[in-house]
């Protein structure tokens, strides 16, 4: 066992009144890759949730640029990608004054901890992870070093930032848990308390379901609906919704509960018209045609304070670098801390 190198008493307790967890009830972490502009899948599953938690917790949420590159073929449209993402988290609410909104990779600290957290994570334990062996099946020609370690650099991302809770779906408890064994072998290594280990905070996070009325909705699939359409090319991608698949005529009644169109009028159309709709397309008194020319104008409605939000930001010169600059700089003075204490806990010869 090594012995620790402590961090001198003075610093840490400077430390601790830095970093502390001054929020009502914690620090959440969340990161998502820089997929380019949002679609509705990304609004219902991720971004509403995150708008809801920075009224309840301190948060951070990050552009993971760094682990795009595991699995993108080309960088070409990074850039473009992070911006358009930021740019639609902000205009669904995301707060920069209420959370830290910024760029993995403009935080070079993670890089220096990933290298060190993999060093006390077994690689067994990497390969053996179900989300590995996915991506292997998704990547077979590009098996790379990043695409095994990238559990330990989400492990990173977390504790870097000493976030208490991340919001996952049941689905995804294992990764936290898996964070919360690499943090414990870095304590138990260097006999030391430094890292706190992450507790998953179970959301709800909806299967959306693409315009095919099968997958979930995925850009690649080109089954999504984005976000910043305009009405006319949202009506459009409307238009192509499959409905319920045993109703082949008007004169047919429909089934709402197996619908995707029906489904998503529930989230997005008043009440009232949505119990009327599921009435009316049981007794076949309302053609598919029109139930999602209906459903095209709710989502139009709804989406015109985001999409007006959007523009506005857009049109301010410099100001989504601005909240990515600021972002970065926050999110830095707590991996700074965090390093400070990391290597101090090693026993690095400092200088
Ligand atoms: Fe779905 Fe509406 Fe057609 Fe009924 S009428 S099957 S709810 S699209």
């Amino acid at each position: 066992m090594l012995t620790p190198v402590r961090w001198p008493s003075d610093l840490r307790s400077i430390y601790k009144e830095n970093t502390k967890v001054t929020t009502k009830k914690g620090r959440v972490f969340s990161g998502a890759r820089p997929t380019g502009r949002q679609h509705l899948g990304n609004y219902l599953g991720a971004i509403q949730n995150y708008v809801a938690l920075q009224e309840e917790f301190e948060s951070i949420y990050c552009i993971v640029d760094i682990h795009a590159l595991t699995t993108v073929e080309t960088t070409q449209d990074l850039k473009t990608n992070t911006r358009e993402m930021t740019l639609d988290w902000l205009a669904a609410g995301m707060d920069p004054e209420k959370s830290i909104i910024f760029v993995q990779s403009h935080v070079p600290e993670v890089m220096e901890l990933h290298t060190i957290l993999s060093m006390v994570t077994p690689l067994g334990k990497l390969t053996a992870l179900p989300t590995f062996k996915e991506k292997v099946r998704k990547n077979p020609n590009n098996v790379n070093y990043g695409l095994v370690g990238y559990p330990v650099l989400m492990t990173a991302d977390i504790v870097l930032y000493k976030a208490t809770t991340v919001p996952v779906g049941v689905d995804q408890f294992p990764h936290v848990e898996f964070a919360r064994e690499v943090v414990r072998s870095f304590n138990y290594r260097y006999d030391t308390d430094v890292l706190l280990e992450p507790k998953s905070k179970a959301t709800q996070v909806p299967k959306v379901i693409g315009i095919d009325g099968e997958n979930k909705m995925s850009k690649s699939l080109d089954n999504h609906i984005e976000l910043t359409a305009t009405p006319e090319e949202t009506e459009k991608r409307v238009m192509q919704m499959v409905t319920d698949p045993q109703r082949k005529r008007l004169s047919d009644p429909g089934d709402p509960d197996v619908c995707n169109v029906f489904t998503l009028h529930k989230i997005f159309t008043p009440q009232e018209e949505v119990a009327q709709i599921n009435i009316d397309c049981r007794q076949a008194e309302i053609g598919c045609v029109a139930c999602k020319r209906r459903f095209a104008k709710s989502l139009n409605r709804e989406l015109a304070p985001f999409r007006a939000r959007r523009a506005e930001f857009d049109a301010k010169e410099g100001y989504i670098r601005e909240v990515l600059v600021d972002g970065a700089k926050r999110a830095q003075t707590i991996a700074a801390q965090t390093m400070g204490e990391v290597r101090a806990a090693i026993g690095f010869y400092e200088v």
